[in-house]
Formats: structure tokens, sequence, C-alpha cells
């Protein structure tokens, strides 16, 4: 083993040290998130409590940047060299709670970024906690890009608890669309001819959405629900809502397929003689990138805590992130950690137990663990930043 060897791997032991050391507080603060499920850009307790604990541990905050109340970047900064960023999650999903483990997410990052952060004076550089509200829908991370909160950053990197651990990570690009149909209530009985029905519209979009499943690419999903669907049963219904997304492998396919949704609804208002009336919510979220340069160390790192990933096939079980935009402007990383068993879905009341258990923490410890030593790698190594970013604009 050589010197460099040596020192490098005790560097490593010295920060699985310190988060075992910060772990209590760490938790205390994912339990106290985990308790009081906020949901996108209302995050204001779970922003207290995060920059609470940074601050504490000598990191400058700034709460509110891009014009996002909720939003925050912690910095520690020491002379010239790489800036790491952590990326820290915390909001609910509406009506579930923490049924997708953000809870876990956010203080993995902040632990992350306190240990990494105590070896600035050894390896000079600047180390970001970026608190990124709004992921379940709202696009905080597309905000924060517009707002030019990367600019700086080097790589961007968190980890998300899920049923399998895996480095590598794949998500669709997805976006999400409301939609209102508008019809003329009459007796459902007495007068059924003066109506003009808008849950017939909205049975006849659901249908045409159904049947063109069958002709999508591999991969792409179309799902979505219905808000409001009448008043009463003797009332023909005037007005229907809800949501639907519409995801894809790739930006491009996905933008056909919400063209093809949009027709599909314009033809079920036509044919029923209601308007409708289709907006959607911010950008798109985009697929994610993985930097193979990131994953690599953080793969190494991962097995030095002594955890073991599996290789999952591609695109098995995606779902969509607003990271994939961040992996469009910087390398960056996004694996997953186990935290429940593999027939448990995501976004259940099964998935809210364990983001809330013993096995749930513990998986929060050791990505902390695996960020900051892949951290310790890029301040350690700065050749290892420019071999992400050459990697990363070869794919651009
Ligand atoms: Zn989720
Ligand atoms: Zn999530």
């Amino acid at each position: 083993m050589s010197v460099t060897q040596v020192s490098s791997s005790g560097l490593k032991d010295s920060l699985a040290t310190r988060i075992d050391a910060l772990r209590p507080e760490l938790e205390q603060v994912s339990r106290d998130i985990y308790a009081n499920p906020e949901i996108a850009y209302e995050e204001h307790k779970a922003v207290g409590w995060l920059t609470e604990l940074l601050k504490r541990h000598g990191f400058s905050v700034e709460v509110g940047v891009a014009s996002t109340p909720t939003a925050f970047v912690a910095t520690r900064r020491q002379g010239d060299g790489p800036a790491i960023a952590f990326l820290s999650e915390y909001d609910a999903l509406r009506g579930l709670g923490h049924g997708c483990g953000h809870n876990l997410i956010a203080t993995a990052s902040v632990g992350a970024g306190i240990a990494l952060a105590d070896l600035l004076d050894r390896h000079p550089g600047k180390v970001l906690v970026i608190g990124t509200p709004a992921e379940e829908g709202g696009g905080g991370k597309i905000r924060l890009i517009r707002g030019g909160i990367f600019q700086e950053v080097d790589a961007a990197m968190m980890f998300h608890p899920d049923t399998r651990t895996q480095v590598l990570h794949w998500a669709l690009a997805v976006t999400h669309m409301h939609f209102e149909f508008t019809g003329r209530a009459a007796h459902a009985s007495g007068d059924p001819e003066k109506g003009i029905n808008a849950l017939d519209a909205f049975v006849m979009a659901y249908n045409g959405i159904s049947v063109f499943r069958q002709q999508l690419r591999e991969g792409a999903r179309l799902h979505g629900f219905l808000k409001e669907g009448g008043t009463a049963p003797n009332i023909i219904p005037e007005r229907t809502s809800g949501e639907f997304l519409v995801r894809a492998r790739d930006t491009a396919y996905m933008e056909e397929l919400v063209q093809k949704v949009k027709n599909i609804f314009q033809a079920a208002a036509l044919a029923t003689g209601c308007s409708v009336k289709l907006s959607f919510e911010e950008e798109p979220y985009t697929d994610l990138r993985n930097n193979m340069v990131l994953a690599g160390l953080f793969e190494e790192n991962l097995r030095r805590v002594g955890v073991h990933s599996v290789e999952g096939a591609p695109w098995e079980n995606a779902g969509s992130t607003d990271m994939g935009n961040v992996s469009h402007v910087v390398p960056a990383l996004h694996p997953t950690l186990g935290i429940a068993p593999a027939d448990v879905p995501g976004h259940s009341q099964q998935f809210l137990e364990a983001s809330g258990s013993l096995r749930g923490y513990q998986a929060m410890v050791d990505a902390a663990k695996a960020l900051a030593m892949t951290g310790a790698d890029l301040l350690a190594d700065p050749g290892l930043v420019e071999k992400a970013r050459a990697e990363f604009r070869r794919e651009t």
C-alpha cells in the first residue's frame, strides 16, 4: 500500500467516525421532518431545522435563494479547489407524508456536507449543501438551475432510499399536466338533453389514453387521476378536473407524447361539446444521466462502508426526478440505498414506514458516509473532477 493510500484510508475512517458522532443530531432532524411532513414549497420547518444544524457546524447559510423561500444554499470554503455539492430534498407527498423517504435524503446530504467540510483545511475547496424543495412535483431544482445556483458546482450528489441498493439510477423525463372540462349542468332525469356532460368528456379522454398505451415505445408511462367528477347523481356533471403525468425515456419523445395526449383531451371535448383547459407545471423533468466517474468512486466508498450494491437492469422501476435536470447541467450522482423489502412499492404506506425505521436511519448514515468519502476523493484529487467534467462534456 502506498503512502497516499494509507493517508486517504485514514481520512475516510475519520469521515466515518465523524458521521457516527453526528448521527444523533442527524437522526433527530430526520425524525422531526418525518413527523412533520410538508409538501412542495411549504417546507419551512424542515428548512429551519436543516439550516440550523448546518450553521451550528460552521456553514454560512442563505435561505430563499432563486426567489424560492424554501430553497437554501449552505457553504463552507477554504482556499481554491473543487466545489462539491450535496443536494438535500425534504418535501413530502400529498396525502402520504414521507412515503418517498425524503426525510432520509435531507440529513444524509447535510451529514455528508458537515463531515466533508472538516477536511477543507487539508484539501482546499468548497463544500455546499443545497436545499432543493418540491421534488414530488414543482421542480425545485429547475428553479435553482435557472437561478444560477449550479454555475460554480463541479459535482452534485445525493442518495435516494429505495428497495434496492444501486449506484446507477435511471429516471424518466416527465411532464405534469392539469385538465379541466366544462360542460353544462342539468337535471339528470328531468332535462338530460339540456346538459353537457363533463364526466363523459373525462371518460372518453381516459379511454383514449388507455387505448393509446399499446402504441407507446418501451418505458413510456401515461397515468393520472380525477379530482372533481361531479357533485350529485341527479345533476349532469358540469365540471371535471384532474392531473396526468406523461413520461418517457427522453425529452424529445415525451414532448411528442404530450402533443398526442393534448389531442386526445381536445377530441374528447369536441365529441361531448365541452370546453377543455390544459395547463402545465413548470418545466418538464428530464431523464437522469449517470456520471460514471462519480459512480465508480461512490461504489468503492459504499463497499468501504460495508454496503453492497446490486446491478439493476437499466430503466427497471424507473420514476422521475428533477435531479435529472441537474445531471444535464453538471456531473451528477443519484444512487439508491435499500431500506425496504423488494416487494414494497414506492409511494406506499409500507415505504412510509420504512422511511421512519431503524433500517432507514442506518441507510441515511451509510449514504452520508459514502457521499462524504466520494467528496473527499474529489477534493484530494482535482484530476478526478476534471475526468468527471470531461465525461460530462462528451455526453452533452
Ligand atoms: Zn417520490
Ligand atoms: Zn423521492
